[in-house]
């Protein structure tokens, strides 16, 4: 049978951070979670899931490691290539938009190989925004109220929280349009300048809207130790309902 090249899809897994915050020797996307390692959950999702194809985004030191202990290991059969990031997550990005090129790819989810409680439905949901608006993000009402700080740490300004929105991952684009987003992102060093997302590349290349699609609180990114006990905690929650 001829494979279905036009409208694949793909998702990018990053987990080239460094992992700081953790202050643990193991690199965070590699720690145990619940018997199995950090990683392996958001890769179970995206396996499991509608999209064609995986591509894992890691430190260029870990590529082997992925490769035997991740991807054989665990047998994922849509992992198509493990591929170095970069020094910061924007390049990581780039990184695994580049190993996409040439391969049919419609639509892309970038996700942060971080959040291990990905969710079918958010899947599905940012799938279709893609397909739908060419741009979205998953995301989140801000629970608490936010304030922007002076240089001096006194509240300069109170945002109006019924417009605030945590950003969360997956966030999903037609590919053309983010891969030529980051092209030009690429072309000069003075637009990365604070780059912490996707989406704002897509505002500021290519001047596109995103639109927002409701995540789930409990899609935290694992960053610090505390992370950990809460994910493992919505773990065993999941499990027993
Ligand atoms: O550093 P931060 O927590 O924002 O990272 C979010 C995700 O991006 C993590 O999954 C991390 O592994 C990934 N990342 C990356 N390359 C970097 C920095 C972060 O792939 N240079």
């Amino acid at each position: 049978m001829a494979e279905r090249t036009a409208g694949r899809t793909a998702a990018i897994v990053l987990a080239a951070g460094q992992g700081k915050r953790m202050k643990s020797s193991v690199q965070k996307q590699f720690m145990e979670l619940a018997g199995k390692p950090l990683i392996v959950y958001a890769l179970q999702r995206f396996e499991e899931s509608e999209i064609d194809e995986i591509i894992l985004v890691t430190g260029e030191e870990s590529v082997s490691y992925c490769r035997e202990k991740i991807v054989e290991a665990f047998h994922f059969q849509k992992v198509k290539d493990v591929v170095a990031g970069g020094k910061e997550r924007y390049h990581s990005v780039y990184a695994g938009l580049k190993a996409l090129d040439g391969r049919g790819i419609s639509h892309v989810l970038i996700h942060d190989g971080a959040r291990p409680l990905l969710t079918p439905q958010i899947i599905r949901d940012t799938l279709e925004g893609a397909r739908t608006y060419s741009a979205c993000v998953a995301a989140v009402p801000a629970k608490d109220t936010i304030k922007l700080a002076d240089d001096h740490l006194f509240a300069a300004r109170t945002l109006p929280r019924e417009r605030l929105w945590q950003i969360q991952t997956p966030q999903a684009f037609s590919y053309p349009l983010i891969f030529d987003a980051y092209r030009r992102l690429f072309s000069a060093e003075e637009y990365q300048r604070g780059i912490t997302d996707d989406a704002m590349v897509v505002e500021t290349m290519a001047g596109t809207p995103v639109r927002l699609i409701p995540g789930d609180y409990r899609n935290i990114k694992v960053t610090t130790p505390e992370d950990m006990i809460l994910a493992e905690a919505f773990m065993r929650a999941a499990k027993e309902t």
